[in-house]
């Protein structure tokens, strides 16, 4: 457990990194309408991806829902975070499986934003031959225009922008 909060630290640490050479274009709180943030760390048999994005990138509102409709839509749109299986894509010779997901529904602000976060973690049977994770959330979530995501294995540690023309971030070797 130990081992796996040092690795997510290191990954929030990348993240700031990269914040910070972005300079201009974000502030700290890397609120961007259509950009969401992906993390993505390998330790050993474990893969985690981290989620972090506007809530208007998947429910298309920022508020709290304000009809029943509005509730629906942000039911499903948690439900379908929670299935990391579908939501990612690995070698099948990886053997990856999902092992647990969590996601914090939108806490709404004063300022009109709110932000969506998820977390997953796969276990894979080889992850010798983890070689690509593939995200399929565009289809799901077309508010999502790029997924900056950051990736952090043993092997190394390097930054992305994924788009619906280039879904999958080759790992480090
Ligand atoms: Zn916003």
């Amino acid at each position: 457990m130990q081992k796996t909060h040092g690795f997510l630290a290191a990954l929030a640490a990348i993240t700031l990194v990269q914040v910070a050479g972005a300079g201009e274009t974000r502030s700290a709180g890397k609120h961007e309408h259509g950009t969401t943030s992906l993390g993505i760390a390998v330790e050993g048999q474990s893969l985690v991806l981290e989620l972090d994005g506007p809530a208007a990138n998947f429910t298309g509102f920022e508020r709290p829902p304000a009809n029943d409709a509005e509730k629906q839509a942000l039911a499903r749109v948690l439900n379908a975070l929670r299935d990391g299986a579908a939501l990612f894509g690995t070698p099948p010779e990886a053997a990856c499986r999902l092992k647990s997901a969590a996601v914090s529904p939108p806490g709404y602000e004063d300022d009109g934003h709110a932000d969506l976060e998820a977390f997953w973690e796969f276990t894979c049977g080889s992850p010798a031959a983890l070689t690509w994770v593939e995200a399929r959330l565009f289809k799901a979530f077309p508010g999502t225009e790029k997924l900056s995501t950051s990736v952090v294995t043993d092997k190394g540690q390097k930054a992305v922008v994924l788009t619906p023309g280039t879904t999958r971030v080759l790992l480090p070797e």
